[in-house]
């Protein structure tokens, strides 16, 4: 093959789920892609850890049966019978009691609230998911607006501020009401959770994938830090570890303001949002030798606890696959430069196991095996009302840098599925700005 024949190479930064799944239809496009991922390992936000000869993830992690991108993902890499569903259900930790938070039933026993808001919250349920068709006018209107007009003062406080407050932390104010519609309309709908996990956590994916593309010839380099980007209309820069690489383009699934900070030259300019806030998470992993609870997920509005919910993802992932022990996950969304995220380790471990013993009773912490503890300082872009406007493309600008990353969610939820079908969008763009034509299975996939 001589230097013209040869696959045009794109730079594809960070090692995530945005960048494998970038790197995987760039190669099945024709492209060689070379990731670059700052970490040990591969994974981003979903990378595991070790407890006892065990991979465990670091952050909860679960699939929703309507993740259908992820899904087919999963199943073209051949692990489709890796996955198990479950249902799962929700709890509301509030006023001393557990309460099942799970459909018109449960709400009419919420004592937490009066019986006239009980109702009054069932109807405005019905309302945002079965009346209410369109929400794109909400996305110029806050939420929190937005909800006390629907619910009223009181049902606001007791249950839509805890649960923004779950999410967005204290900047909960700020978000649009077209994300609460969006995420209530469409991605739970009313309807029973079904929850998946893959055998061998997200690992098992993200192992797949990196087989995938080294086979066919695309690289991953980890402890591969990108630190400066430059591109102009025909190619690209990358510096990494001292030396200048040219590409024929390069995909960034960096958080936008970390790429603002690696953008050199004329890019520099070019790269929207570099302003954008994210929340950050603090969480702790209990690992239990007993279960704790009903729910998968629990809200808790309590000042002895000083996390905003409980995550047990043993619900979903069978025990018997991690010796019958049991995950508990205790989370906080807060600014990376808070008080909460800089709590040391022993502090928020203590917190963790002090916290599940004063609300769950029959919580042991001589059932404890470890607590492990771990920080992330973009997870979630504050969205922004009117952001659905200002919505940055996959090109910056008319150059050959290109993003795939979660500030391009909105109005859906950052998750693995959302990366997997906005890294199939970009592809989409480069190799169309590229080689003028897309194989057309992937440009069916990106319309769908
Ligand atoms: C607590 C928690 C719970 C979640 N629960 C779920 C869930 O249940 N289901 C779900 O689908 N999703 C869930 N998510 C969201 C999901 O993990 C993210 O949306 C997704 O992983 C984002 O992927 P990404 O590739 O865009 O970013 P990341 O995973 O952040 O990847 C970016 C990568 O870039 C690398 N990097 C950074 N700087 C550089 C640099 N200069 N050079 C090279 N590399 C660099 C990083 O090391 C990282 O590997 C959860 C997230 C958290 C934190």
């Amino acid at each position: 093959m001589n230097a013209a024949q040869a696959p045009r190479r794109v730079a594809v930064i960070g090692g995530g789920i945005a960048g494998l799944a970038s790197a995987y239809f760039l190669l099945k496009q024709g492209l060689r892609p070379v990731i670059f991922e700052a970490a040990d390992r591969l994974g981003g936000l979903g990378a595991h850890f070790e407890h006892d000869g065990l991979t465990l993830d670091r952050f909860y992690h679960v699939i929703l049966d309507s993740d259908s991108d992820l899904c087919a993902l999963i199943a073209e890499l051949g692990l489709a019978g890796d996955l198990v569903w479950r249902e799962t259900g929700m709890g509301f930790h509030i006023g001393d009691n557990l309460y099942g938070f799970n459909g018109p039933i449960d709400v009419l026993r919420f004592r937490a609230l009066p019986f006239v808001d009980r109702l009054r919250t069932g109807l405005g349920a019905l309302y945002v998911t079965q009346i209410k068709r369109n929400g794109l006018d909400l996305d110029q209107v806050y939420a929190r607006d937005w909800l006390l007009r629907v619910f009223g003062p009181r049902i606001f406080s007791r249950i839509w501020e805890p649960l923004l407050r779950a999410k967005f932390g204290d900047r909960f104010a700020s978000v649009p009401a077209y994300w609460v519609w969006n995420t209530l309309t469409r991605e739970k709908n009313g309807k029973q959770e079904i929850k998946g996990y893959l055998r061998g956590t997200y690992r098992a994916l993200t192992d797949a994938l990196y087989s995938a593309i080294s086979t066919a010839g695309g690289e991953v380099r980890l402890n591969s830090p990108v630190d400066g980007i430059d591109a102009g209309a025909d190619s690209a820069t990358i510096e990494s570890r001292g030396r200048g690489e040219h590409f024929a383009a390069a995909i960034s699934t960096l958080p936008l303001p970390l790429l603002k900070r690696t953008a050199r030259g004329r890019l520099a300019e070019c790269v929207p949002h570099s302003d954008l806030e994210y929340q950050g998470v603090v969480n702790a992993i209990v690992v239990s030798r007993r279960q704790l609870e009903r729910y998968y997920w629990t809200i808790v509005v309590d000042p002895r606890f000083a996390f905003q919910g409980v995550v047990e993802t043993t619900h979903v992932l069978p025990p018997e696959w991690i010796g019958d022990r049991h995950l508990i996950y205790v989370m906080n969304y807060c600014d990376a430069d808070s008080e909460i995220y800089a709590r040391s380790d022993d502090l928020v471990r203590r917190q963790a196991v002090d916290g599940l013993s004063q609300l769950y009773p029959h919580f042991r912490a001589a059932d404890v095996e470890a607590v492990y503890v771990f920080r992330a300082p973009h997870v979630e872009p504050v969205w922004k009302v009117g952001y659905l406007k200002s919505r940055p493309p996959a090109r910056l600008a008319d150059t050959r840098a290109y993003i795939s990353t979660t500030a391009q969610a909105y109005p859906r939820v950052t998750a693995w599925n959302t990366s997997v079908a906005l890294a199939r969008e970009t592809v989409t763009a480069v190799v169309t700005d590229l080689c003028g034509q897309t194989n057309q299975t992937l440009e069916r996939a990106a319309a769908a």
